[in-house]
């Protein structure tokens, strides 16, 4: 994330309680999102924003509702909230609570975040003692509403965040929901890190003359990170993965699979390898999900492998590298993968591995991110691109992705010698 050094915090009008947390927390500069979006929030306008989690945008929005709620205190109504954040997944809803609490640590404001896969019971009482906030995921919220434990009429400020998610997971009917409950009279802000059809007219429905910011594109994201692609045949897959990791020796390494049950299969086939692995997906219960994070997060598992959408918002400092065992099916996908590492500007690798059967979904993939990904095919399970798919660049010592944007990796391997799995790793821990 690229922060303006001539914008801070207080000249965004910022109040003093924010900017003590701020100050604490060691943020100094805005970042782009928050610069563009703080003002116009602050007043009260309605925003779409196309941005992922990675930009700073859960402040963006975090921030204005804090200050709008505590400049106008009003009595706490139990099941009323003033302000709802709904989001697709519990990890995000769980993060963005954290946000909040660290946001909003010096103002009289209470929140509650009410996802599912928990009991219900503590989201009901937090509901009932009166919060101003709620995050909360759609299916629980719907629940507690239709049982009469939340009701939206007070609501002044609406987020819909990571809308595209959102209606992938299959939450539009819930969402629409959600959205005939609120009252007319709000302020509404939609995020969204794609902006399809769908979310367009969702966002002509919800917002009225919104502010509209963009910030770092789906194609530009991809332009940070160092991206290669092997190719390899479909049963060498997992050898090259051993490969791969004992290569790379350093830092977190977060593998995608496909599917729950190859996740579940990668991590158990690692642990017989001898390497500390774990997996996170939807059918794992919410409290094993968060030790899984945990682990990870702390460096206690080094390699966490995920699915799409249990990877969602996990923003996690110090992953080094990404690893797509599957190539994902859909581009969009591989965007939010790859958008795991390189966190906050830091730099970060992210390797696919192809097979034959592949090929188009990396095309899709490379028309998406209007790059062609180099290929590295200094590994022992190398197997030739056919011809159709060397519109990417030859291996070895090629030109950088985005030569004057890049740092580590071209920096560290000026000898003419193709870069190996350790050059790569190098690069990608290094700076
Ligand atoms: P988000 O896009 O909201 O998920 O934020 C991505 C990461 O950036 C989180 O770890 C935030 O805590 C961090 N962050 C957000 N805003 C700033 C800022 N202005 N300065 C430094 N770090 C930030």
């Amino acid at each position: 994330m690229n922060q303006d050094t001539t914008i801070t915090f207080a000249s965004l009008n910022l109040a003093a309680p924010l900017l003590r947390a701020l100050v604490e927390k060691a943020y100094v500069h805005p970042s782009p999102i928050q610069a563009r979006a703080i003002p116009p929030l602050l007043e009260g306008r309605d925003l779409i924003g196309c941005a992922q989690t990675g930009t700073g945008k859960t402040a963006a929005f975090a921030l204005p509702i804090l200050q709008r709620l505590g400049a106008r205190p009003l009595p706490r109504t139990p099941r009323r909230p003033r302000a709802l954040i709904l989001t697709p997944t519990r990890e995000l809803a769980a993060q963005i609570g954290d946000n909040i609490a660290l946001y909003g640590r010096h103002l009289p404001l209470r929140h509650a975040v009410i996802f599912g896969g928990v009991g219900e019971h503590p989201q009901i009482r937090a509901l009932a003692a009166g919060v101003e906030i709620i995050v909360a995921t759609p299916g629980r919220l719907l629940d507690l509403m239709e049982q009469g434990h939340a009701l939206l009429d007070r609501v002044e400020t609406f987020v819909l965040d990571e809308a595209d998610r959102m209606l992938d997971m299959g939450f539009a009917p819930d969402v629409k929901r959600i959205i005939a409950r609120l009252p007319a009279r709000r302020q509404s802000l939609l995020f969204s890190a794609t902006m399809p059809e769908a979310i367009r007219e969702l966002a002509n429905r919800l917002l009225h003359d919104p502010v509209r910011v963009e910030v770092t594109p789906v194609a530009s994201t991809a332009e940070r990170i160092e991206q290669r692609v092997c190719h390899v045949q479909r049963h060498d897959k997992h050898r090259l993965l051993v490969h791969t990791l004992t290569q790379h020796a350093q830092g977190l390494v977060l593998v995608f699979s496909r599917t729950k049950h190859g996740a579940n299969r990668l991590a158990d086939n690692l642990g017989r390898d001898g390497i500390r692995a774990a997996a996170i997906h939807g059918n794992k219960s919410q409290g094993a999900r968060q030790r899984a994070l945990e682990d990870f997060r702390t460096g206690r598992t080094r390699v966490l492998v995920a699915t799409d959408i249990a990877a969602r918002g996990i923003d996690v400092k110090g992953i080094a590298l990404v690893v797509n065992f599957d190539i994902p099916e859909e581009p969009e996908a591989y965007v939010h993968r790859i958008g795991r590492t390189a966190r906050m500007g830091a730099s970060g690798l992210a390797l696919s591995f192809c097979d034959p059967s592949e090929r188009s979904s990396l095309r899709d993939i490379q028309r998406l991110i209007r790059q062609s990904i180099p290929v590295h095919a200094d590994h022992p399970f190398a197997t030739g691109a056919p011809s159709e798919v060397r519109t990417e660049r030859p291996a070895g010592p090629a030109a950088p992705i985005a030569p004057a944007r890049h740092s580590g990796f071209w920096r560290s391997n000026r000898s003419p010698r193709r870069p190996g799995f350790r050059g790569l790793a190098r690069a990608a821990g290094g700076s």
